[in-house]
């Protein structure tokens, strides 16, 4: 169905990233690498949480809020714009995203076939780990300061976040089905994904994997609408600005009406 939108340059990326996908390469056991290790401390931190009080309950709201804000940030800076400084250690996250898995996948193609390809979409195992321990001093601070529940409240909502963000993002690049088109939000950041994949505004519009509340805030969205008309747009195009009208991913028209 996508065959025909894929352009010669856009197919020999694709046949030579998938000839050089290691051949012990398993997609399940890269997904299970970021997942059990996320939902470990996610069920350890639940363990240690007692009788929470409305406040350490209600502070996960900011934290995830603050988190929507670094997505946008990380993705419209770390992964899009090629950050030399701290030795370099962000160009490859650069390069991976920006030269590789938006060329893997464009507006008018942006479905894989098969578990293999969850390379592409997937981040390193590594990348967890690392938001993890940074979280973990922050964590520490709040639970000395503040109350220990509040410490792991802080602590579980990193892996909370970022396998929302892992399964959010790899239900933007399956093929279409009823639970993607019609699951809100879901619905909404596939939409919002594919338009992002549209090369001409890759750079600086719909940087948000999750939910488009940065996105919104900061003018970047390439919808005209308020908060919860993003957060709820689904697969419509009827709020969409109309210099971003024609490259809405071309996978999605056949489930969308035109505006
Ligand atoms: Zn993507
Ligand atoms: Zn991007």
């Amino acid at each position: 169905m996508t065959d025909a939108a894929l352009t010669p340059k856009q197919a020999a990326f694709r046949a030579e990233y998938k000839r050089n996908i290691a051949s012990w390469y398993n997609g399940w056991g890269h997904l299970l690498s970021i997942f059990v290790p996320g939902i470990a401390v996610i069920a350890w931190c639940i363990h240690k949480i007692h009788d929470p009080t409305v406040l350490e309950v209600v502070f996960a709201l900011p934290v995830l809020v603050f988190y929507n804000f670094n997505e946008w940030w990380l993705h419209r800076n770390a992964m899009h714009r090629p950050i030399k400084g701290l030795g370099g250690i962000l160009m490859p996250v650069f390069h991976r995203h920006t030269h590789q898995h938006h060329q893997y996948f464009t507006a008018k193609v942006m479905t894989y076939d098969t578990n293999r390809e969850w390379r592409i979409v997937l981040f390193p195992p590594y990348a967890l780990i690392v938001f993890m321990l940074m979280t973990l001093p922050a964590a520490l601070i709040v639970g000395f300061v503040w109350s220990a529940n509040a410490g792991y409240v802080l602590m579980m909502l990193t892996p909370i976040y970022y396998l929302n963000y892992e399964s959010f993002h790899l239900c933007c690049h399956v093929h279409d089905n009823a639970f993607v088109r019609n699951c809100p939000l879901v619905n909404t950041i596939r939409r919002h994904h594919a338009a992002h994949h549209s090369q001409p505004i890759m750079m600086e519009r719909n940087m948000n994997l999750t939910y488009p509340i940065a996105d919104w805030y900061m003018g970047t969205s390439d919808l005209e609408r308020g908060l919860l008309g993003h957060l709820f747009n689904g697969y419509s195009t009827r709020y969409v600005k109309a210099e971003f009208r024609e490259d809405q991913g071309s996978e999605l028209d056949a489930s969308v009406k035109p505006a």
